[in-house]
């Protein structure tokens, strides 16, 4: 297998073998999981919350509003969403798109943790209060965090706001360009070479968060105390309430069985099948 293929090759059998997840109760109201998309290579993983209305019904991250001022804030400095990868804290939509629950987000983490695992990204960065707080084992809220960089085991961590807080505070779109601004600036330096990281090129020192141990994205390291509920500055997320039934899997169902994706090239039929599979699953 080629190399730049191994990545969405190990993704595209994790989303096979986790889409029907029940774990948690959105399990049973969700319409789509919500894997995540983009590209198996990216060196910038973006990580948002949970799906919304309009990603429970595609089946991708950030299709809705929020979307819309990602695609924006990417495209203002110069990316595109297939040179990046996206993915959410939670696969599946909280009713009303009210708040995830710390015992979902306990139950769920794994499947993020090891998306992070097979795209080892150079850069992470997370969208808002939920995830920031999980990948960076904190309760501090993302209004004291965002703006800052943080290292942990040689992977950068940025805080950012969550999109969704620019549909009604028009006003913080200049602090997302602000923080995409910055992204830009780790990232052109990361792609050069990743010790250039540590030198205090950047507007902000790196902050090498303590490692008591495990680093935070280490499975066994994170517990209950990761989440803090009462944080008050949750980005608003967009939607009216959607009426949902049991799982009706109908991108699941348009995205193929998944049997035999993997492993049954060989032929020019089945190598195209392979590429419409890996668009239907937004993997590039
Ligand atoms: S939110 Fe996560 S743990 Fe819960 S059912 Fe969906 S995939 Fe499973």
């Amino acid at each position: 297998m080629e190399p730049n293929n191994e990545k969405r090759e190990k993704l595209k059998e994790f989303y096979f073998r986790i889409k029907n997840c029940r774990s948690c109760e959105l399990g049973s109201t969700r319409i789509n999981f919500v894997f995540g998309s983009g590209n198996a290579n990216a060196s910038i993983l973006f990580i948002g919350e949970a799906p919304g209305k309009n990603e429970d019904l595609q089946g991708r991250p950030f299709v809705g509003q929020a979307g819309k001022i990602l695609d924006g804030l990417l495209a203002g400095i110069g990316l595109s969403r297939n040179e990046v990868f996206i993915a959410n804290v939670l696969k599946c939509r909280p009713p009303e798109n009210r708040d995830p629950e710390i015992d979902e987000i306990i139950t769920c983490k794994q499947y993020l943790f090891e998306q992070i695992e097979i795209i080892d990204p150079a850069v992470i960065c997370t969208l808002g209060k939920y995830s920031t707080q999980l990948i960076l084992n904190t309760t501090e809220g993302i209004t004291k965090l965002r703006g800052n960089i943080f290292k942990i085991n040689g992977r950068l961590v940025l805080p950012i706001n969550h999109p969704a807080a620019a549909l009604y505070s028009p006003s913080r779109i200049s602090v997302l360009k602000e923080d995409f601004n910055r992204i830009k600036t780790v990232f052109d330096k990361s792609a050069l070479d990743k010790p250039v990281l540590d030198k205090p090129a950047l507007d902000k020192p790196v902050i090498e968060k303590p490692v008591s141990g495990k680093w935070a994205l280490d499975k066994s390291a994170l517990d209950n105390s990761t989440v803090d509920k009462a944080a008050p500055d949750k980005a608003p997320v967009p939607g009216k309430v959607l009426e949902v039934g049991k799982d009706q899997g109908s991108k699941e169902g348009a995205a193929g069985s998944g049997e035999g994706m993997a492993g049954s090239g060989g032929s020019t039929a089945s190598a195209k099948n392979q590429a419409g599979n890996n668009q239907q699953l937004g993997l590039f």
